[in-house]
């Protein structure tokens, strides 16, 4: 346990609306539950963010020397079109792609872990499905009916929300009215199995035409979406679990219900801390498939969209993530990204600039303890990424002064730096040594080509010049010559 910094950490608590002390439940161990993907469809930039931030959370508590637990689903049934209505999105593409429901779900399971894979998050040490927890959801639904708290109609489950509400609190994270909530517009026109339209469905009848469907003590069916999260999150981390977190966008009704379900089942509220991770933008506008506003992060890898100037790296992806609180929106743009790469180019630079220093003085002219502090004080302070990083800038600025021999450093302060430098940029943010691997190797190789090529041009020797640009580009590396600067591409 870092014993200076880890009783500090305070997390915002969506459930509160406050910044909290983070005491966990069971002393050195900490339980954190992320609401994974639907796995339907190709996650998006948007979706990345959210895991991509729950990753740097699960990263720092773990280097504070917790041993976490770290639990992330994946949807594989019951997620309808309009949560509670509609056909299941599964079976939906099934249908479209003319593929068996498991092979929808296998293609995008894949298509998820090889994205994470490449923004090198890391995976958590659980992925439970839906389907594969049937068994579990249907003892959940008997533990509700038990309680008083759900009710049978034609072989579906609801959950009687009207009646639940009059002795727990139900909307405790949205804080929806109750006459506010209506769940879906089918509610509304007398065909629905609902007593009330707020109410939402834990289990539902499969009609003759559904694909996926199990036996159950009503009948065969399927489980509700917000079911499997309060059933898997409590068989693997128990009753009442340290952090539940997701998108922004799950709080009602997703989150509000896993809620609601836990509360009628043991009278618990599933988790101590609720996280709520804001919105990927593009244009203003929420990052989302369903109104044709997304970007995929490989159409961003390889530069093969409409949107952007050229490629970005997922750790350029990344390191523009980190420009923005985790609870605030960011909006994706061409110019921010050319911003981040800028960035991020100026903080590599300086790290490899740190072995090479000149320590031989008494004092350093910077107070690196205190410096070391900061850092740990902005991650501490609800894991604030933006102010970390203007930190991190402040010893890049130190690092450039020592370099150009306007400042001083002492030997043991440099190794400090080159350790929290370490600690902070690769084991916590999670970024990618791209300057000690081969693929930053080659990408230091062709600049140096460009470099050649470009005096090459100065010295008017076209012909070695050309023969630079068809070399590469046999190799699959386009050369783009603007003005006075020339970039590259693979393609
Ligand atoms: P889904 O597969 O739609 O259930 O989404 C998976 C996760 O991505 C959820 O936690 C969503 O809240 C999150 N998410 C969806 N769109 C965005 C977005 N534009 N920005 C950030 N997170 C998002
Ligand atoms: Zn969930």
């Amino acid at each position: 346990m870092k014993s200076v910094f880890y009783k500090d950490l305070k997390i915002y608590n969506s459930l509160s609306g406050k910044k909290e002390i983070f005491v966990p439940i069971n002393k050195k161990n900490v339980g954190i539950y992320v609401c994974g993907p639907t796995v339907y469809n190709n996650a998006h930039l948007g979706n990345c963010r959210t895991f991509i931030s729950f990753d740097i959370i699960h990263r720092y508590i773990s280097h504070l020397g917790y041993k976490v637990r770290y639990v992330r689903n994946l949807t594989d049934v019951g997620h309808l079109e309009n949560d509670d209505d509609g056909e299941d999105k599964i079976s939906k593409k099934a249908r479209i792609e003319k593929l068996e429901p498991m092979e929808i779900v296998q293609k995008y399971t894949l298509d998820f872990h090889t994205i994470m894979e490449k923004f090198n998050t890391i995976p958590p040490n659980i992925e439970p499905t839906a389907t594969g927890h049937i068994l579990e959801q249907i003892d959940s639904i008997s533990k509700i009916i038990e309680s008083g708290y759900a009710y049978e109609k034609n072989g579906s489950i609801y959950f009687d929300v009207i009646k639940f509400n009059k002795v727990n609190k139900y909307g405790k994270l949205s804080g929806r009215k109750i006459e506010d909530m209506m769940n879906s517009s089918r509610d509304l026109d007398g065909t629905s199995d609902k007593k009330n339209p707020q109410d939402f469905a834990l289990w539902k009848k499969a009609e003759n035409n559904h694909i996926m469907y199990w036996n159950s003590p009503w009948g065969k069916g399927f489980p509700g979406w917000h079911l499997e999260c309060t059933s898997m999150s409590k068989k693997y981390l128990g009753d009442f679990f340290d952090i539940h977190g997701g998108g922004m966008d799950l709080k009602f009704p997703h989150h509000d219900c896993e809620i609601a379900q836990s509360e009628a089942i043991d009278n618990q509220s599933l988790a101590k801390f609720w996280m709520h991770t804001n919105m990927l933008t593009l244009n203003g506008k929420k990052m989302s498939k369903s109104i044709d506003n997304f970007i995929l992060p490989n159409e961003i890898f390889t530069g093969k969209n409409n949107f952007l100037s050229k490629d970005f790296s997922p750790n350029v992806v990344k390191f523009f993530m980190y420009q923005a609180h985790y609870r605030n929106v960011l909006d994706l743009s061409n110019n921010a990204l050319l911003a981040s790469e800028k960035g991020l180019n100026k903080l590599v630079d300086g790290f490899n600039l740190i072995p090479n220093l000149d320590s031989n003085n008494k004092k350093s002219d910077f107070d690196i303890d205190n410096w070391i502090s900061n850092c740990y004080s902005r991650m501490n302070d609800d894991f604030n990424t933006p102010m970390l990083m203007a930190e991190i800038f402040e010893c890049v600025k130190f690092i450039n002064n020592v370099n150009i021999g306007s400042k001083n450093l002492n030997k043991k302060d440099k190794e400090k730096i080159q350790k929290t430098f370490e600690i902070f940029l690769f084991e916590i943010l999670g970024l990618i040594n791209e300057k000690d691997s081969n693929s930053g190797k080659s990408s230091d190789l062709i600049e140096l080509l460009i470099k050649i090529r470009n005096q090459a041009r100065v010295n008017k020797n076209f012909e070695l010049s050309d023969q630079i640009r068809n070399d590469l580009l046999k190799l699959g590396i386009q050369l783009n010559d603007e003005k006075n600067e020339s970039s590259y591409k693979m393609i």
